[in-house]
Formats: C-alpha cells, structure tokens, sequence
C-alpha cells in the first residue's frame, strides 16, 4: 500500500508550490550532516531537495546530487515510492510546449555519458526504468514523454543526435540518475515534468527558463498534488 511519498525535488523554486501546499515543514537530522539535502515533511509526504552545494552555495543540480539524494532517501526515509518532480527542456520538434507536465515513459537515458568501448556503450547511455502510468495520466491531463538526461543546461550537436536516436521529449538534469538507483533498490518511481524552455526554439535556454519557471512550477504542482491524491492508498500495482 503507498502510505509513504518521498518527491525529489532538484531546486527550491520548482518545490515551493508543492512545500506550501502540502504544509510541510522543515525536518533536521535525517541525513548525513554533511551533506546539502533538505527535507521538509508532514506524517507521509517528504519533500528532498538536493540543497544548497557546500562549496558553490547555489543550489546543487544534476546528477552527482541526484544520486546521493536518491540513495539518503531509500535508505534513511525507506518510502513506498518515489516521485521525481521537476522541470524540463522540451523538443518543438516534438509538438513540446511550455507549461505543460508530462509523465516519464519508462526507459530513461543519459545523453551525454558516450563510452564507445564495447559493453559500455549501453551502460554510459542506459535505459532506465520508472512507472509508466497511462490511465493516470489521462485522467490527470498530463502527456507522456520520453525523458532524457545530461549534466549541461545547453545542448550540443553530438547530444542532440543522441536524444533524437530515441526522441527524446524532456531534457533534464536529474531523472535518469535517479531512476537508476531506484531500479538497483526496486524502488517504484513516476517522473513528472514540466517545460520551462523550448530546446529548440528561438530564445536562449536560460533566459526562458528564469521566465517560465514560476508558471511551470505551478503547473508541475497542480499535477503532483493530484497524482498524490490518486495513487495514496493503493497498492503499486493498482497504479497505472
Ligand atoms: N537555477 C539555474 C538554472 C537551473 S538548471 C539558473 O538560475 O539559471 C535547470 C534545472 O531545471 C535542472 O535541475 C534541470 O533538471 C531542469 N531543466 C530545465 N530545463 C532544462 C534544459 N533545457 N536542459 C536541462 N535541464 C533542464
């Protein structure tokens, strides 16, 4: 049964919503003191935030904190399921539109973790698993992506051609990186994404994002909030 939700979270703007919604507060002492992650909690519902980077103070994004917020939360928290909740580039090649949040299709890749030495190959660029959730989405109104990884905000050439070879829908900087050490814990994770910039599109990357990131955030709260209220209670196989 989902009793225990913990949503990871990459940036204290994207949470925000979420936090005051959900009226959660601050929670010390769950993780290694050295380490950047905050947690704010009600009963069941966890927010982690990877932190502030101890050593660059701004807020710790990609994947070396994904994981180490993933594997703290499996361990220290042990929740039923994970949710990854954030914001994501999309593809105007690929009908992408700010605002709107998708779910994660299962099969999460690293764009730019190109190892051409046999085996490794298919490792460096993985295929990870998360809950796909068809009906759920439909109901909730969110489209169903397919969800790619890398540790830059901007794109070049050689990773653009690697997310086309799969078509990639969301660019991000976290979620394979957590789907893999869910998939090493057999943790049940869904993936929500919400569009703050178009990859593809006219304007640079990063001043779309500081421009769209309150309107995404938003929306990306809406759909948590009403995912959350549909699967508490169920048991994972029930959710879909
Ligand atoms: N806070 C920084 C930028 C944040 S980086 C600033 O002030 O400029 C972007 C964050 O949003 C990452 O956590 C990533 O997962 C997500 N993201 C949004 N758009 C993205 C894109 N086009 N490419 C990669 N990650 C993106």
């Amino acid at each position: 049964m989902i009793n225990k939700i913990a949503i990871i979270m990459a940036m204290r703007e994207e949470a925000k919503p979420i936090i005051e919604h959900f009226n959660l507060l601050p929670t010390k002492d769950l993780f290694d003191q050295q380490l950047p992650m905050e947690v704010y909690s009600n009963s069941n519902i966890f927010i982690i935030l990877n932190g502030k980077d101890p050593i660059y103070h701004v807020e710790s994004i990609g994947t070396q904190s994904a994981v180490i917020t993933t594997l703290s939360v499996i361990q220290k928290i042990q929740p039923d399921l994970i949710i990854n909740a954030g914001t994501a580039g999309g593809f105007a090649k690929r009908g992408g539109k700010i605002g709107e949040v998708y779910s994660a299709k299962s099969g999460v890749c690293f764009h730019d973790k190109r190892i051409p030495l046999g085996d490794y190959a298919a490792m460096g660029l993985g295929n990870y698993n998360c809950l796909e959730i068809p009906n759920l989405s439909q109901k909730l109104g969110l489209k169903q992506g397919v969800v790619t990884t890398g540790n830059s905000l901007d794109i070049i050439e050689t990773d653009e051609k690697i997310i086309d070879s799969y078509k990639g829908e969301l660019k991000d900087m976290e979620a394979a990186a957590i789907a893999m050490i869910c998939q090493f814990y057999n943790m049940p994770l869904i993936i929500l994404k919400s569009i703050t910039d178009i990859v593809d599109g006219p304007h640079p990357i990063h001043e779309e994002f500081m421009e769209n990131l309150e309107l995404a955030s938003h929306n990306l709260k809406e759909k948590c909030q009403q995912l959350i209220h549909e699967i508490q209670g169920k048991t994972i196989d029930q959710v879909n």
